[in-house]
């Protein structure tokens, strides 16, 4: 690995290659892996690479600030403004002891904020989307030769206000700088080698895909796997950005294992993946004009809908709570005109084409009844069959579909 002259900098004709990093909240969790994660950046720097890294809070923090502004907010539901306000803290808290880290490790860097790396948003507070990156600061600093530390999951909106992503939004973060930058590579590193067919620690025999398409993996990601977030997928697929999925915790080479994301992966054609998403609730309406009426009151909630069916005198839905944190005042209104279930988990066997075959659903109705399962709800888009299971059968439910379909 070449040593470089720290402050040189490049001039177009010399540019080094950048390469975008983004670390998760487990990769930062303490000290030491924090360490582990500045180790990394450093080594990518002195190959002779631009690093930008993002960063996401040390493990847990984000839940931990929630579960203070429900603490505080008692029974209401705590302002959107200041819960960004607040969780927006988490990332910052992790940027500046990186780019410690990093200096301390004799390289230069600079940590900035969302909005001190041009990062706008919608003005959505908690669920912002990103309309526009303008990241001059850190094309400076790169060409000064320093390592740039990004906050992830945050920006600043057109009224000035600060904004968050959504929940996991920091891999938002780091593939919208890619784009912006054109960088080389994305990298995102977390605490799995990249995406497998199904969730490693639900479904052991899970196999690694060293190649998918945006199209599978951002369906999987809709469906709750939450190895890379579905946003990111999103603009990753618009800018044509390939991304690599790598785990954090294996040594540094040259030929990591990972799974490499893209417009185009021949293997991946037959590929099919199992996901759980366990956020979520299921709300049933009877009586008269009931899809009308639950069709009203999900409008007024605004929850993002991932199911529905109705009948005359009965109607069902199935909605993700990601981006609720005024869950438990919703839930209070809702309750008035519908039975709400949150003990249900919202399984998807996700593949080319796997909602045009009958032969599909039927393999599906097989493995449920062999591993006893009853299904509460079922639903299809063309990439993905998927049922509502009572959550207390979500882990063996994905095996039972995963047996069937993947190693069937
Ligand atoms: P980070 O905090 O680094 O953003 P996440 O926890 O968001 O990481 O995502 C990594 C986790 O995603 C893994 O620990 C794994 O349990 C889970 N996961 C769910 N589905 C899959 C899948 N199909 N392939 C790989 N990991 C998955
Ligand atoms: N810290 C945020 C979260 O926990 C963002 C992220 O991890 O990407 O959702
Ligand atoms: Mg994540």
């Amino acid at each position: 690995m070449s040593q470089l002259g720290s402050n040189a900098p490049s001039s177009p004709s010399t540019r080094r290659p950048i390469v975008v990093q983004k670390y998760g909240g487990s990769s930062v969790a303490d000290v030491e892996r924090l360490g582990r994660v500045a180790d990394r950046i450093v080594a990518t720097r002195r190959a002779g690479n631009d690093v930008v890294a993002v960063v996401s809070a040390m493990g847990k923090t984000t839940d931990g600030l929630l579960a203070l502004a429900r603490e505080v907010a008692l029974s209401g539901e705590p302002p959107r403004r200041e819960l960004d306000m607040l969780v927006s803290t988490g990332e910052r808290v992790a940027m500046s002891l990186l780019s410690i880290a990093i200096q301390a490790r004799g390289v230069e860097s600079i940590s900035f904020t969302g909005s001190q790396c041009g990062i706008i948003t919608n003005d959505r507070h908690f669920d912002a989307r990103i309309i526009e990156v303008r990241p001059h600061r850190i094309e400076d600093e790169l060409a000064r030769g320093r390592v740039v530390i990004v906050a992830g999951y945050q920006g600043v909106s057109y009224r000035r206000e600060i904004t968050t992503l959504g929940r996991g939004g920091s891999d938002t973060t780091a593939v919208s700088l890619a784009a912006a930058l054109s960088a080389d590579r994305c990298e995102i590193y977390s605490d799995v080698d990249g995406v497998y067919s199904a969730d490693p620690r639900v479904v052991p025999d899970a196999q690694h895909l060293p190649e998918m398409t945006f199209d599978m993996l951002q369906e999987m990601a809709h469906a709750g796997a939450k190895v890379v977030n579905a946003h990111a997928v999103e603009w990753a697929r618009r800018a044509g950005i390939a991304i690599f999925a790598r785990s954090t915790f294996d040594p540094i080479s040259d030929t990591p294992k990972e799974t490499v994301v893209r417009a185009n992966a021949p293997n991946d054609a037959f590929a099919r993946s199992v996901s759980c998403d366990r956020d979520v609730a299921m709300l049933e309406v009877r009586g008269e004009d009931a899809p009308n009426r639950l069709l009203a009151a999900l409008e007024g909630a605004a929850l993002p809908l991932l199911a529905f069916d109705g009948a005359a005198g009965h109607a069902r839905a199935v909605v993700s709570l990601i981006s609720a944190p005024d869950w438990p005042a919703t839930r209070a209104v809702l309750e008035h005109i519908a039975c709400v279930r949150c003990d249900v988990a919202f399984v998807s066997v996700v593949g080319p084409a796997i909602a045009s075959e009958p032969a599909h659903f039927m393999a599906l109705g097989r493995a449920l009844a062999l591993a006893d399962v009853v299904p509460l709800a079922q639903s299809f888009g063309p990439l993905r069959l998927s049922i509502v299971v009572d959550v207390k059968v979500a882990d063996a439910t994905q095996r039972a579909i995963h047996a069937a379909f993947v190693n069937g």
